[in-house]
């Protein structure tokens, strides 16, 4: 069924309402005893480039009592009409409202999609505060990345899945068949009671937050029995033995990442400091070569894409790498089918991989070196040297691509103008490496710099972040060392969504009423350039937490917001890797041996490479 048919003719990319693609799933209503709408809070093509959602979407389809569909955020054209015609949001598959389904769960990927969440549940016609939800409405669950620190969005959530979903997104569905069929006991809190039981599940309303009198976080205490004061994360064991989905949904416009996404490993073992996904996804599991081999060619006959892009956080670490291009272009030979890899390190190995794999086309590659001294890259463990930028880097020029991206974050902890023009220097011995090496004059490098934001449950959870007004200093000091050269271009973010993001990332209940109150003033898709205001969000901010003091540093040993939702690494760790880090000191990747992070013991789980 098509969902809003009549509006499509009126809307830019009418493919993203349309639903009815390749590989979707519409069951009939015999034997559902649970809907689920899977709600992605950006536009439909990024949504349906996002790995995590596909799992969810074929591990619940796999439960014969269950019915998942897809529901994506409609982008500004298709608002204003669904608006003005009193119109629902509802899901792809079957039309279906938001409102009338048992579970609405939301890919919680990136801090600035805060307000789109509010914005589908009122035109799902959800409440959008969880305390105002009436005994007949959707429960809203959230998960992925962010619930690492779910506070800022409490108020909307009636419980987050925290860690690996594959497990618990089933124990979730079959715990709610058996409440309905049980007759509901105890209505909505008998339910989320049940569920605070489970191990992985966080519901907020039975937590009460404290704040001291000149506006810190002070406490978090649990107010029912059924709720932990801690909640660890969940983590599959076995990657092999996890569903994976062999038959996606392929969409009929195009899309972010318009191709096979094959998961190599999940977890890193690098230990950079700044490195959110490092910290909250380890430890290391990776799949073997057998099943992925099975995986990739379930993918390719499923869905007819003729490119396999091979993903984790780092897949040149992948312990099996060679042996697995080998026989996957052995496989796919003769169907022309391209193997491509999304993120490389900064070493010569990753050059000869890059060769060998003809979907990394001879524009695409980003080196990041993330700082542009060595002292900085101590301080921030990126365990890269000026030696292995330069001979990635220009061995990437003698193989013929003539221009690449470098990486750097500015506003890291202990940052001085001295590692900004370390930026500009290295940048420079880049193109004169590469003209030396490849005997050419026309190799090229843009400069891509962000601001740097501290992420919870990272060891730089504790620093100070920039603002706005310091971080446009330092982008104009670059700029002016870079903006003679015809060979380096110059890239930098909105330092004002930097700021967003860090509020978000590090804040706490409070920020609630912020996002209720900017979304009121007209905030969606904050995290594109178009339409982020920062100016609604520093109104919001000034009418409803004027004194909160968003962007400091917090001290070694305070309370801080999200300490109560646990990754598995320890703080013991975190704190003593932050202290080495203002002491520029390293620590060694844990593939050549235990850190001592703690997310082993902790989970139960241990770092598993592929057997070669
Ligand atoms: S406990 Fe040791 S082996 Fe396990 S992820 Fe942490 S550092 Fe690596």
């Amino acid at each position: 069924m098509i969902n809003n048919e009549d509006l499509l003719a009126r809307v830019e990319k009418p493919g993203r309402y349309a639903g009815g693609e390749l590989n979707a799933i519409i069951k009939g209503r015999d034997g559902i005893k649970v809907s689920f709408a899977l709600a992605f809070p950006d536009v439909y093509e990024v949504g349906m480039s996002y790995p995590g959602f596909k799992i969810l979407y074929h591990v619940l389809n796999g439960l014969p009592f269950v019915q998942a569909e897809r529901v994506y955020a409609p982008w500004t054209d298709m608002e204003a009409l669904m608006r003005s015609k009193g119109r629902r949001l509802a899901a792809l598959e079957t039309g279906r409202e938001l409102s009338a389904f048992d579970l609405v769960g939301f890919t919680l990927q990136y801090e600035l999609t805060y307000s789109n969440i509010v914005n589908m549940l009122d035109l799902g016609a959800v409440a959008v505060l969880a305390a105002a939800r009436g005994e007949k409405e959707p429960f809203v669950v959230g998960g992925g990345p962010c619930v690492f620190n779910p506070e800022p969005l409490a108020d909307f959530f009636d419980f987050f899945i925290v860690g690996d979903g594959e497990e618990l997104i089933v124990e979730t569905a079959a715990a709610c068949r058996d409440w309905k069929e049980a007759g509901r006991p105890g209505g909505r809190r008998g339910f989320l009671e049940v569920l605070a039981r489970l191990p992985g599940i966080y519901v907020p309303c039975f937590y009460q937050a404290e704040y001291t009198g000149d506006g810190r976080f002070k406490q978090l205490t649990a107010q029912n029995p059924a709720a932990p004061p801690y909640i660890k994360k969940r983590a599959v064991k076995n990657l092999d033995a996890a569903g994976y989905p062999t038959a996606p949904v392929v969409p009929f416009n195009e899309i972010i990442h318009d191709r096979i996404a094959l998961e190599v490993f999940r977890g890193c073992t690098r230990g950079c400091r700044f490195c959110h996904a490092g910290m909250v996804y380890r430890p290391l599991r990776e799949r073997s070569v057998a099943q992925l081999k099975r995986l990739a060619r379930g993918l390719v006959d499923s869905t007819g894409y003729n490119e396999i892009s091979l993903i984790s956080l780092s897949t040149a670490d992948y312990s099996c790498l060679a042996e697995l291009l080998a026989d996957l272009s052995l496989d796919f030979a003769r169907e022309r089918v391209s193997v491509s890899l999304p993120s490389l390190r900064l070493d010569s190995f990753s050059i000869e991989v890059a060769q060998k794999v003809s979907g990394v086309r001879k524009s695409g590659l980003t080196f990041a070196p993330e700082a542009g001294t060595q002292r900085l890259r101590d301080v921030i463990n990126k365990g890269v040297s000026e030696e292995n930028v330069l001979a990635a880097t220009s061995a990437a020029f003698a193989a013929g691509w003539s221009s690449l991206k470098l990486y750097f974050m500015i506003g890291l902890p202990t940052e001085t103008f001295a590692d900004l023009k370390g930026i500009a220097d290295l940048a420079f011995k880049v193109i004169d490496a590469g003209r030396r090496r490849s005997g050419r004059r026309d190799v090229k490098a843009t400069v891509s710099v962000s601001p740097f934001v501290p992420k919870p449950w990272t060891p730089f959870q504790w620093a100070e972040q920039d603002s706005v007004e310091r971080t446009k200093e330092k982008q104009l000091y670059l700029k002016s060392l870079l903006c003679n050269s015809r060979a380096l271009a110059y890239q930098y973010h909105d330092p004002q969504a930097g700021a967003l993001e860090g509020l978000f990332a590090r804040g706490d209940r409070r920020l609630g009423r912020v996002i209720v109150s900017a979304w009121r003033k007209g905030a969606r898709f904050d995290g594109w350039s178009e339409h982020f205001d920062y100016g609604r969000w520093r109104d919001a901010l000034s009418e409803h937490a004027p004194a909160a003091p968003w962007r400091r540093a917090f001290g070694e040993g305070e309370p801080l917001p999200w300490d109560h939702v646990r990754p598995g690494v320890a703080p013991e760790y975190l704190l003593r890797e932050w202290k080495k880090a203002l002491k520029g000191e390293t620590t060694p990747d844990c593939r050549q041996g235990c850190a001592g992070c703690g997310v082993c013991p902790a989970l139960g789980v241990g770092k598993t490479m592929a057997a070669r």
